[in-house]
């Protein structure tokens, strides 16, 4: 009996001591998660704190592709990222941001923020050095209660939109001015045809005379549209670069065959000056004949005046592979150069339509040789001579 109730106690005094130490190191974990802060676990003094926090900030920002400055509630700049100071240029420590950024939108939307600790952002342009469009944003620093800050922090951030903009514009512009080459020939044919329901119903010869204008228009819109079709085909694969071998020695034989009636239409002698053996590319045959046959097609309608167009083939340093085609017309002003291949730009607008010119020739051939990562170097001397090389 008396060893049994001895055992009972024994077991007891087990219970107890186990439970008590288990509180003991309850308490202690309480203890050790008392809220402290960062700088007090690593034991670091607040100068030292603040040193590290404003590392750590630069080296972040720092890897970031957008210019980000970090601001003070009052507006004072605190540091910039490598990126700004490659788009702003260095903004002295302790400058205030209305010294850089005066436009009231900006200044506006940081005292906001500061007011109510919430994320905005505006638009921004900057014209110097260069014509800029930026989405400015003021967001808090939030950091980790108890983390080193010891004052609140903002991130200034500027979204670079120029490209953007500069697609859209240009795609807005592509759109009205399709239209507008569509209008035109469109407007004729109903102006014709309502002439042809009235004042020349019983003119025969006025009907006759007015057929062929009216297929002529028809002719312009459909060119127009193939020329449209063809441009959005190659943006759809502008990606895909082209895996076929492709000789351009028989490949410029055959263009030179389907353009022969046209250069002896226009009086042009067309010579080709190729090498014995193939001169072989990777590409898209039929894409290929296309940029040549614009090339060669504005040779003889724009240089029909030199009444010659030559066309050599010839292998530079290694692989290269050049192709070039000369004309000897009155040429292009330099200051047209640069702007040949973009949609619709023709150097002279009745010039180009009286030649069945649609002013998207060029930019077709610049997309086929962009997606066979080839080149378009364009040459003039007015009144000498004018040389299209494409280099493959
Ligand atoms: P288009 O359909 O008007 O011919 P392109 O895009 O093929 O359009 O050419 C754009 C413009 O470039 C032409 O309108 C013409 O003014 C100019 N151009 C192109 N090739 C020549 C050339 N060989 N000589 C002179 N001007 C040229």
């Amino acid at each position: 009996m008396i060893g049994a109730a001895l055992a009972t106690r024994l077991h007891l005094g087990l219970a107890l001591a186990l439970w008590s130490l288990a509180l003991v190191g309850l308490l202690a974990r309480l203890v050790v998660q008392r809220p402290e802060t960062i700088r007090e676990r690593a034991n670091i003094a607040p100068e030292a704190a603040r040193h590290t926090l404003s590392t750590v900030l630069q080296a972040v920002t720092d890897a970031l592709d957008m210019p980000a400055v970090i601001l003070r509630a009052d507006g004072m700049i605190l540091q910039q990222n490598e990126a700004a100071d490659r788009s702003f240029g260095h903004l002295s420590d302790g400058m205030h941001v209305s010294a850089r950024w005066r436009s009231p939108s900006i200044l506006d939307m940081i005292r906001d923020t500061v007011a109510t600790g919430l994320p905005n952002q505006v638009e921004h342009s900057e014209r110097l050095p260069s014509e800029r469009v930026y989405i400015t944003r003021i967001a808090p620093v939030v950091m980790p209660q108890g983390a080193v800050a010891d004052e609140p922090l903002y991130l200034l951030s500027f979204k670079d939109i120029s490209e953007l903009r500069r697609l859209d514009r240009m795609r807005s512009d592509f759109v009205a001015n399709a239209s507008h080459e569509l209008r035109t020939p469109l407007a004729s044919l109903r102006g014709f045809l309502e002439t042809l329901q009235g004042p020349a119903k019983n003119d025969p010869k006025a009907q006759e005379r007015f057929i062929v204008i009216m297929l002529d228009q028809a002719n312009r819109m459909s060119r127009l549209v193939d020329d449209l079709l063809s441009l959005s085909r190659l943006e759809m694969k502008a990606h895909l670069a082209p895996e076929d071998k492709v000789d351009l020695v028989s490949l410029l034989g055959h263009v030179r065959d389907s353009l022969q009636p046209l250069a002896e239409e226009m009086d042009v002698e067309l010579s080709l000056d190729l090498p014995d053996g193939p001169a072989l590319v990777l590409g898209d045959r039929d894409e290929l004949v296309q940029v040549f046959e614009n090339l060669i097609e504005n040779a003889c309608k724009y240089g029909q005046d030199g009444k010659r167009v030559d066309v050599g083939v010839k292998a530079i340093s290694g692989k290269a592979v050049e192709v070039s085609v000369v004309d000897y017309g009155p040429g292009i002003p330099p200051e047209h150069v640069p702007r040949l291949t973009e949609r619709f730009y023709r150097v002279s607008l009745a010039d180009s339509r009286s030649k069945k010119g649609t002013g998207l020739g060029l930019a077709i051939v610049k997309h086929i040789l962009t997606r066979h990562r080839a080149r378009l170097i364009i040459k003039s001397e007015p009144g000498a001579k004018t040389e299209f090389t494409v280099r493959f």
